[in-house]
C-alpha cells in the first residue's frame, strides 16, 4: 500500500483479480480498489482512472494487455456501451464459471459457510441440448427518447446512466418482442408522435414494454406514456395485429419526474388483461405490474430444484413468501395432496393472479395473502404454522423481522430462493446463528450475457 492519492484521468497498469456484483473487472493499483468495465479475471489491462472515491474508483479500459482464455467477441454490436449484458465479452463456460464463484465467494466471505459441509450442486447453464443462452428473454423494456433531430429511438441506458444507446435488435430477447419494437417505432415516427426527454420532461412515449409467453406465444404490450393519450392508437394496434400472437394492449399513464417504469395508471386498450404462459403442467395468467421470471426455459429447471430441495411428504402445510403470481406455490400445492400452501405477496394484481391461477389449475389447497411477508408472515404464525418456507425476496434479500418469526416458528425447512448472492448469504449467515444449517446449494443462470445469478438453497433446522 503507497500513499498515492489516485485522481481522475491518471492511468496505470494493474491485474484484474475478480468480479464484481455486475460483472465489472476487480483490481488494485498499490491496494487502491479499481473496478473496471469489461475487464475479465486473470487479464493484464491498463486503464484510466475517471471517477476516484476515497477508498475504491472506478476506470475506463484502456487496453488488454494479456487477455484471458475465456474472452471472446461479444455477438451484439452494442455491448460495449449498452448498459444491458455485462458478460458478453466472457465464453458462456467462463460465464458459469463466475457465476458459481460468486456464489460460492458469498456464502465463504459473508456468510461464514463452510462448503466442505454443503452439498454442492453445479450451476445449471442453458447447456443443454437444443438449448442457447441467447433470445431467451421473455420481457423488455426499451426506453424511446429524442435523438439530436428529434426523432424518437429506441435502445437501452448506457450503465449506470440516463444516455440511450440505440438499438433496435437485442439479442438476448426473443425475436418477436424485437419485432413489435420496430413496429411501435415505426408507428411513431411515421406518425410525428414525440419520444420523452428527461431533461425538459416533454414528449410523449416514455417506454414500450413487451412481455412474451414462452408457451402459448401471447404477447402483451404497454406503451408507458406521459400523457393520456396516444395519437393514432388504432394504426398502431392495426400494426400490432398482424404479429401471431398479439393478444393485449395497455396504455400506461407515468407524469412523473422519476426512474419508476410503469405508471400507477395502467389501462387496457385492447384484448385480454393478461396473458397465459405454462410452466411444467401448470397454467399461468399474468398481469403487466406482475412479476414473472423472464428466462423460462431456466425457470423451469430453478424451480424443479427448489421443488427437489423442499422434499416434500405430501401433508405438509407450507408457505411460499414473496409469491408473485403464485408459480413456485402452486408447484408445491401439487406436491402436496394432503397438504397446503399459503402464498403471500405485495403486489395486489399479483395476488389477484394467483389466486385465479389456482382456479385456473383446479388446484384448492392454496391460499394467497396480500401484504408484507414480514408483516403477514407474524400474523400467520399464529394461524397456521408451516413444516416447509420457501422465500424467493427481491434483490434486497429478506426482512430481519421475517427471518426471526420464520427461525421462532421453526419449519423443518427453508427452502431459500435468491437473485442475489450477497444478501442470501448475509440471510444465511443470521439463519445459520439462529439454529438453521445449510445443506445444499445450486446456482442457475438466468440471465446469461448479464452478470446476476439465481440460488437455490435448502436449510434445515439443527435438531
Ligand atoms: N416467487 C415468484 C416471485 C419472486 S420475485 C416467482 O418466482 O415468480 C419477488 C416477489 O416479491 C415480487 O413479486 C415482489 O412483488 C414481491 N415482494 C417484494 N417485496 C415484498 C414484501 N416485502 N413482501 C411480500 N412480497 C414482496
Amino acid at each position: 500500500m503507497t500513499d498515492h492519492q489516485w485522481k481522475k484521468n491518471e492511468e496505470t497498469e494493474i491485474l484484474i483479480e475478480d468480479l464484481g456484483k455486475d460483472g465489472e473487472g476487480i483490481g488494485h493499483a498499490d491496494g487502491y480498489t479499481l473496478f473496471v468495465r469489461g475487464a475479465l479475471p486473470g487479464e493484464r489491462v491498463r486503464v484510466r482512472i475517471m471517477k476516484a472515491k476515497k477508498n475504491m474508483g472506478f476506470a475506463r479500459l484502456m487496453e488488454v494487455l494479456a487477455p484471458s482464455e475465456d474472452r471472446t467477441r461479444p455477438a451484439c454490436p452494442v455491448s460495449g456501451p449498452c448498459g444491458g449484458c455485462t458478460l458478453q465479452h466472457l465464453s458462456y463456460a467462463g460465464q458459469l464459471l463466475a457465476k458459481e464463484n460468486k456464489v460460492k465467494n458469498c456464502l465463504t466471505r459473508i456468510g461464514g459457510v463452510d462448503l466442505s459441509q454443503v452439498e454442492w450442486l453445479p450451476i445449471q447453464g442453458m447447456t443443454g441440448e437444443m438449448e442457447e443462452p441467447w433470445s431467451y428473454r421473455n420481457k423488455a423494456q426499451f426506453p424511446v427518447r429524442q435523438d439530436d433531430k428529434g426523432q424518437p429511438v429506441v435502445g437501452f441506458f448506457a450503465s449506470g446512466s440516463h444516455r440511450l444507446v440505440p438499438t433496435e435488435e437485442c439479442l438476448i430477447q426473443h425475436p418477436v418482442i424485437n419485432q413489435v419494437v420496430e413496429r411501435v417505432l415505426e408507428f411513431l415516427t411515421r406518425q410525428g408522435v414525440t419520444a420523452y426527454e428527461e431533461g425538459t420532461h416533454r414528449g410523449l412515449v416514455r417506454h414500450i414494454f413487451v412481455r412474451r409467453a414462452y408457451f402459448t406465444g401471447q404477447l402483451m404490450v404497454c406503451l408507458v406514456l406521459n400523457g393520456n393519450k396516444l395519437p393514432g392508437e388504432e394504426k398502431l394496434l392495426a400494426s400490432l395485429q398482424e404479429i401471431p400472437g398479439f393478444c393485449s394492449f395497455y396504455l400506461s399513464v407515468n407524469r412523473e419526474k422519476t426512474n419508476v417504469i410503469m405508471g400507477k395508471k395502467v389501462e387496457l386498450r385492447w384484448g385480454n388483461p393478461f396473458i397465459e404462459d405454462k410452466i411444467g403442467d401448470v397454467t399461468y395468467q399474468i398481469s403487466p405490474q406482475s412479476f414473472y421470471q423472464v428466462n423460462p426455459i431456466q425457470t423451469q429447471k430453478l424451480y424443479a430444484r427448489a421443488l427437489d430441495f423442499a422434499d416434500l411428504r405430501g401433508d405438509e402445510t407450507v408457505w411460499d413468501l414473496y409469491c408473485g403470481i403464485g408459480t413456485i406455490s402452486l408447484f408445491l400445492a401439487k406436491a402436496l395432496p394432503e397438504g397446503r400452501v399459503v402464498g403471500v405477496e405485495i403486489v395486489p394484481e399479483a395476488v389477484e393472479n394467483a389466486k385465479a391461477n389456482a382456479v385456473l389449475n383446479g388446484i384448492s389447497n392454496a391460499t394467497f395473502r396480500c401484504g408484507a411477508a414480514e408483516d403477514v408472515a407474524s400474523d400467520l404464525v399464529k394461524e397456521v404454522g408451516a413444516d416447509v418456507v420457501v422465500v424467493d425476496p427481491p434483490r434486497k434479500g429478506c426482512d430481519a423481522k421475517l427471518l426471526d418469526t420464520m427461525v421462532k416458528m421453526g419449519p423443518e425447512k427453508i427452502v431459500y430462493v435468491s437473485c442475489d448472492p450477497a444478501t442470501l448469504a448475509r440471510d444465511v449467515k443470521i439463519l445459520q446463528e439462529m439454529g438453521y444449517r445449510l445443506k445444499k446449494v445450486q446456482a442457475t443462470d438466468m440471465f446469461p450475457q448479464g452478470g446476476h445469478v439465481e440460488t437455490v438453497c435448502l436449510l434445515t433446522r439443527k435438531v
